[in-house]
Formats: structure tokens, C-alpha cells, sequence
């Protein structure tokens, strides 16, 4: 790895046995052996040839707002492209953003340019690349409804896929079965609107978001996806679990499909957590509630 460092150094800033507890909203995790942040385009697709070279894993993270680190370290590179691939561009009604920026950012940025269409992502707390990944999405849109291209490194190609083949469904896409492709940037398609009418129903929704959501706690966002049947919520409710502690692993009090992370809680305490829940609500109700938050780097999937 010591060789591997020193080839990383010409392509950008590399950091070494970095906690994953900074690099995630959650605050958990064991350290990342090399975290490196690519220059450019031409940067990155060497850092991966290098790595590639040196027979070593990567994972590319954004601002780990979906993920649940484990204890272990991670003998591993993760490449962050949130310092370096942040520009964006607003032309006409479109908007090509690079994978790295805020979605926060970008939805006020649109608002500052009288486009509407992001007024949905002004809450959710990951970058251009996550939210894509993930088709992140909150009152009843998401990232799909926006997306016209993506631009995508893959098999060590640039290419720009046409919104209908990136398998957009609910918190998932096509990147979710390849998981070494890399988005680096997308082109979406906003509309017209009044400045003042998007800043209100952002500021709306800003205001929901915050006495309905644990803001002040890490937490991952929603721990499991929607049931067909009912929210996930529900069951959590009517199993008992709002306030449920284990470590410092706590279901929350105000949200509960949240659990937030009282103060060094282990990743095994959450994991714990998690697992009674599914088995309580797979007992009481015959669902199987399926965890929207992924787990990353842990022995046993
Ligand atoms: C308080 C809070 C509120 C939230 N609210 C919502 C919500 O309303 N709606 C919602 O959908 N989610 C919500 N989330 C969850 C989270 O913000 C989203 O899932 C978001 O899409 C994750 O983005 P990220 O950049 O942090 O990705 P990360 O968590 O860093 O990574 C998630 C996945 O994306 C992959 N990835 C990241 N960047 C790239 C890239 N450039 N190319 C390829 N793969 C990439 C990673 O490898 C990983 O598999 C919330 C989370 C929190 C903490």
C-alpha cells in the first residue's frame, strides 16, 4: 500500500487511515486505509488504473449519508470526489452538474437561477454521485424525474447514458448492480420557475424536515425502504421500538425509521438494532423489512 500512496500522490490529495466516523453522516466506522481526492477526470481514471494495478479495492463515497461502516478497517482506497468534482453549469433550463457537488447546494443554486424541479433534494444531505446511485427522493419525486443523461466512467470508457438506461426504480438504479462504474457527472432538466414560490415551498419544506427529523443526531436518513404494504414506520411503531436503545445505537424518539447514533455507538449496535427489528416486525407481520441504508465493509454480507 506504501507504493500505492506514493503513485496516488501525483493524481491528488491522498490521506491515510482516515476514520470513516468523518467521513459519514453516522459517525461509525473502523479507519479507510488510503482515501484519495482525484484532480480531474483524467486524474481519476488513472487512480483507478493504479489501483487496479496494485490489485487493491476501492469505493468511491460521497458524503456517506447511506452508509453503515463497519468496526473493521479497510485495507482498501475510497476515492471521494466531493473537494474536487464540484462545478456546475446552468444553461437555459438545464443543469450539468459534476458528481461531486451538494444536492443541498445545487436545489439553492437552481432556486437562485428561477429553476424549479430540485425543490425536493433541498434536504437531502449527499452529492451529485450518491443521490444518483441511489435516485434519492422525498415528497413523491426523485432524482429520475430531473436526470436526462448521466455521465458515466465504465470499463475504462467516458460515456453518457440516456436517462432510460440507468434502471431508475425506487432507491435504486443501474450503478447498484455495477458497482465499479463511476457517475461523474449528470445533465438535468429543470423548469421556469418564480424565485420567491421555490424558495417558499423549500423553506416548507426545510421547516417539515426538521420537526419531523432528527437533524441534531447522526443518523443515516431512513434506515429501511418502504414495504408495499405500509411504511416502514409503522411497523417499527407497532412493534414497540420508538426510543429502543442498544450501545449508542437509539431508535429515534421523533422519526422512527431513524436510528441515530447517541454517542459512540459501534456499527455492531446498529447492526444489532436492525436485525431485532426485522426479526420482530417478520414475526408479528410476516414483512420483510429491507435495509434502504448499505452496509460497507463488513466480512458477511
Ligand atoms: C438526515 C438525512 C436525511 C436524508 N433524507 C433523505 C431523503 O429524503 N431521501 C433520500 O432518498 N435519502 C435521504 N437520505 C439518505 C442519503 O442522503 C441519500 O441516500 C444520498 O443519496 C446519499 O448520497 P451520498 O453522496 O452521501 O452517498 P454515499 O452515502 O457516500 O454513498 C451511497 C452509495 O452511492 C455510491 N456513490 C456515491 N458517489 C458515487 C459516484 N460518483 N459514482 C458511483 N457511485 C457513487 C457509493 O459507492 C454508495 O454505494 C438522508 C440521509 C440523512 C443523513
Amino acid at each position: 500500500m506504501e507504493k500505492l500512496v506514493k503513485e496516488l500522490l501525483q493524481y491528488g490529495e491522498v490521506q491515510e487511515n482516515v476514520s470513516f466516523r468523518t467521513m459519514t453522516t453516522l459517525r461509525i466506522g473502523g479507519n479507510a486505509r488510503i482515501v484519495v481526492y482525484p484532480k480531474n477526470i483524467l486524474a481519476l481514471t488513472q487512480v483507478i488504473r493504479e489501483i487496479k494495478e496494485a490489485n487493491a479495492s476501492y469505493k468511491i463515497i460521497g458524503k456517506g449519508s447511506n452508509l453503515l461502516c463497519s468496526d473493521d478497517d479497510y485495507n482498501g482506497v475510497v476515492i471521494r470526489l466531493d473537494r474536487t468534482f464540484t462545478d456546475h453549469y446552468f444553461d437555459h433550463e438545464f443543469c450539468y452538474a459534476e458528481a461531486g457537488c451538494s444536492i443541498i447546494a445545487l436545489a439553492y443554486e437552481a432556486m437562485k437561477n428561477s429553476l424549479s424541479g430540485l425543490e425536493f433534494a433541498s434536504g437531502i444531505p449527499g452529492t451529485v454521485g450518491g443521490v444518483t446511485f441511489m435516485n434519492a427522493g422525498a415528497y413523491k419525486s426523485n432524482m429520475a424525474d430531473v436526470i436526462q443523461e448521466v455521465f458515466v466512467f465504465h470499463d475504462g470508457q467516458l460515456d453518457w447514458m440516456d436517462v432510460k438506461e440507468c434502471a431508475f426504480g425506487y432507491r435504486t438504479s443501474i450503478f447498484h448492480t455495477h458497482k465499479d462504474w463511476i457517475v461523474l457527472a449528470v445533465k438535468m432538466k429543470l423548469h421556469p420557475g418564480k424565485e420567491e414560490e421555490i424558495r417558499e415551498l423549500m423553506d416548507q419544506r426545510r421547516a417539515r424536515r426538521m420537526s419531523s427529523q432528527p437533524l441534531e443526531l447522526p443518523s443515516a436518513g431512513s434506515v429501511f425502504r418502504n414495504p408495499e404494504t405500509r411504511p416502514a414506520w409503522q411497523y417499527i411503531e407497532e412493534i414497540g421500538y420508538r426510543g429502543k436503545r442498544i450501545g449508542g445505537a437509539c431508535v429515534s424518539e421523533k422519526h422512527v425509521n431513524f436510528i441515530v447514533n447517541k454517542g459512540n455507538a459501534s456499527a455492531n449496535d446498529f447492526l444489532k438494532l436492525v436485525s431485532d427489528i426485522q426479526e420482530k416486525v417478520k414475526n408479528q407481520f410476516d414483512v420483510e423489512l429491507k435495509m434502504e441504508v448499505e452496509k460497507f465493509n463488513w466480512q458477511t454480507k
